[in-house]
């Protein structure tokens, strides 16, 4: 394999046992959205199944379809908004789905549709939903209309932010959310906790139920959730090597230059695997317990680490490089929470290796 994403499940199974433990009580759902962070959704479904997550979240219709096409039996949440002829498939598939507007609530009411929604309330976030006033209004309505209403929930914006500005905010959202408490006797779910609710603001109100995305894998924003464990680790393997015979560029646009009788390696890792570009001259590598600061642009294919010369004997074709994993977005930490986005930038290109018990358990590409 020249690129590949190694995904403890051991420790995936670890980190939700410390979830559970934090959010005693409520349930969680399994965010699984963009084929769960790139970690293959199918997979990751089945491996919280088997530990109870019960409940699954996804982005789309599509993905919804792939997870119960796959053998899913469990209860699945569409967290985007769906047009009309997507709510009718979600119908017949029995998925629980997410009303955003009164529009798609009159489309239920007059194709007398008894599907499993989830009124979504905007107590902050800016993107879907319904006011806190107008949701209370509609759910009410939908109860009296013996509506099949399943769940009320809404979205922290910024439940990882760690200025006072960002806690504050995050507090205003929830308290608007606990008006909603008074609908737990008739709704099944009630849920506003994402990873950073979870991690941060477990012991406010906030339902019944939490949906857990980032955190599973360790992360928060760009770092390390303290006593989680390690979940992935993304590596590429040495292209080639070569010590410079004199000051060179190195990759396109000469942003960068080696000196005379400096090393460096080019790997099997591009922006096209998910080495974004933005992380040309800023990240690093780690090839023989050693780091390796990336140098020049990343290509789309490939890009070039120096080698320190410490390690340049060592350093073999082929040899392993340690590309992406938490402590180096951790050190990194450039862009503002940028893990989600490195994660779901994990090309289709890169094979999954699934390890369980010590032992691989699953390639997939
Ligand atoms: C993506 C998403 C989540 C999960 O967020 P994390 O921060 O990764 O835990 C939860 N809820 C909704 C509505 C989402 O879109």
């Amino acid at each position: 394999m020249r690129t590949w994403l190694e995904i403890d499940i051991d420790n995936l199974k670890y980190n939700i046992d410390k979830i559970q433990k934090l959010v005693e009580g409520k349930k969680i759902l399994g965010v699984v959205k963009a084929d769960s962070y790139g970690f293959g959704a199918v997979k990751i479904a089945k491996e919280l199944s088997e530990v109870g997550v019960k409940i699954f979240g996804v982005a789309s219709l599509d993905e919804a379809l792939e997870l119960k096409k796959s053998g899913i039996e469990d209860e699945i949440l569409i967290l985007g908004s769906l047009f009309e002829d997507e709510i009718l498939v979600a119908d017949k598939e029995n998925f629980q789905i997410t009303v955003s507007s009164r529009k798609q609530l009159r489309f239920i009411e007059e194709n007398r549709l008894n599907i499993k929604f989830h009124i979504k309330i905007d107590t902050g976030m800016g993107r879907l939903g319904f006011t806190v006033e107008e949701g209370d209004r509609v759910i009410e309505e939908c109860i009296g209309k013996n509506m099949n209403i399943t769940g009320i929930y809404s979205h922290l914006s910024d439940a990882d932010g760690m200025s006072q500005e960002s806690i504050d905010y995050t507090e205003g959202q929830l308290k608007k959310f606990t008006i909603f408490k008074k609908y737990e006797n008739v709704v099944k779910y009630i849920h506003i906790l994402n990873s950073g609710g979870i991690l941060r603001f477990n012991n406010r109100y906030a339902g019944n139920l939490v949906r857990a995305g980032i955190c599973m894998y360790g992360m928060l924003g760009n770092e390390r959730i303290e006593g989680f464990k390690r979940v992935f680790t993304a590596k590429a393997r040495v292209l080639s090597k070569r010590t410079v015979e004199e000051d060179s560029y190195i990759s396109y646009g000469r942003t960068a230059q080696l000196k005379k009788g400096e090393s460096f390696a080019t790997l099997s890792i591009g922006y096209a695997d998910g080495m974004k570009k933005e992380f040309s001259n800023k990240t690093y590598v780690i090839i023989e317990g050693e780091k390796c600061p990336v140098v020049g642009e990343i290509c789309m294919d490939m890009c070039m680490v120096k080698i320190p010369s410490s390690i340049v004997e060592k350093v073999e074709i082929g040899a392993e490089a340690i590309v992406i994993r938490d402590d180096i977005i951790e050190e990194i930490n450039s862009i503002h929470k940028s893990t989600w986005d490195i994660l779901t930038g994990i090309g289709r290109r890169v094979y999954r290796v699934y390890k369980k018990n010590g032992s691989v358990d699953l390639i997939k590409r």
